[in-house]
């Protein structure tokens, strides 16, 4: 399918691996033109090659913290306009409930939700302004279904969605998307680190706690990056243009829910 990008300009943020880069690799694929973004020069540098060479797109790389002021900012000057934003920064600690203090719960709150909303009010102005753009935030699966060890992500990810919720109708109108995708456990490396903290948690080896966690999912697998990459290069297609608002779980059926 020819999703009718080819020739847009993109930022995906945190896009060196993982998620983000499953994201700038279908966006590429499609014609995408990219700034990536993510702290470790080296790696960045390297991804925004690796992509530039397979697919013949220009992919400028930003080594930068997204969670920062001073960060974004260095991204927002190397990107200028943009018609497709990618929202994404690393995950919060896993921990418990007890011990979170304001400061914890403020971290998470700037890299999760305030980061994503500043991007958006930094970039969404201008795709109303020349009346396309699209939004993907990259969020978590424990927006819909809290994770006990993961509360600081459960709420900094639920108050991005309501913000969205709110924004996402105020903006359909000038032609701009604003949606959601919802990963479950993906085979990326934040996934191998929270397989050590059940490893190290239930004294168990890691083959044992991925297994379990795998057990957990319908489909007795961990998702691939490379197709929630897909599904996040739909909804910043032309097709998607009646898709408002939305929160896509991508989770292997691992929500036992109806709706
Ligand atoms: P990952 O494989 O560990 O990759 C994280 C990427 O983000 C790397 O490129 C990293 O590079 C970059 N990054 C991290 N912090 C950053 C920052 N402050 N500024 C700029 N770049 C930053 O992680 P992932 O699995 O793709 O996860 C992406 C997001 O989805 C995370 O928020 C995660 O919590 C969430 N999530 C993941 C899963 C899953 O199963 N994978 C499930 C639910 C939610 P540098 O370290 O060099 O900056």
């Amino acid at each position: 399918m020819d999703l009718g990008i080819r020739g847009k300009r993109g930022l995906v943020c945190a896009a060196s691996k993982g998620l983000g880069r499953g994201c700038a690799e279908a966006l590429a694929e499609a014609g995408v033109d990219l700034v990536i973004n993510s702290r470790t020069e080296a790696d960045i540098t390297r991804t925004a090659k690796e992509i530039a060479a397979k697919y013949g797109v220009g992919v400028t790389p930003v080594a930068a913290d997204i969670t920062t002021d001073e960060g974004r900012a260095r991204v927002l000057e190397a990107v200028g306009q943009a018609d497709i934003l990618v929202t994404n920064a690393g995950g919060p600690p896993p921990g418990d409930w007890r011990d979170w203090s304001r400061d914890d719960f403020i971290r998470a709150l700037d890299a999760n939700m305030l980061s994503a909303v500043a991007l958006m009010q930094a970039l969404v102005p201008g795709m109303m302004d020349r009346g396309w753009g699209r939004v993907v935030n990259i969020t978590s699966q424990s927006v819909k279904s809290p994770i006990a060890a993961l509360g600081l992500s459960n709420t900094a990810r639920t108050g991005l969605t309501g913000f969205v919720a709110g924004m996402s109708r105020q903006v359909a109108g000038h032609g701009v998307c604003v949606n959601n995708i919802l990963p479950g456990i993906h085979a990326t490396d934040r996934a191998v680190s929270l397989d050590r903290g059940v490893m190290e948690k239930q004294g168990i080896d890691m083959e044992t706690a991925r297994r379990q966690r795998q057990a957990g999912i319908p489909t007795g697998t961990y998702g691939d990056p490379g197709d929630f990459g897909a599904a996040c290069a739909f909804l910043c297609s032309q097709q998607a243009k009646f898709i408002v608002g939305q929160n896509l779980l991508l989770d292997g059926g691992a929500l036992n829910a109806t709706l």
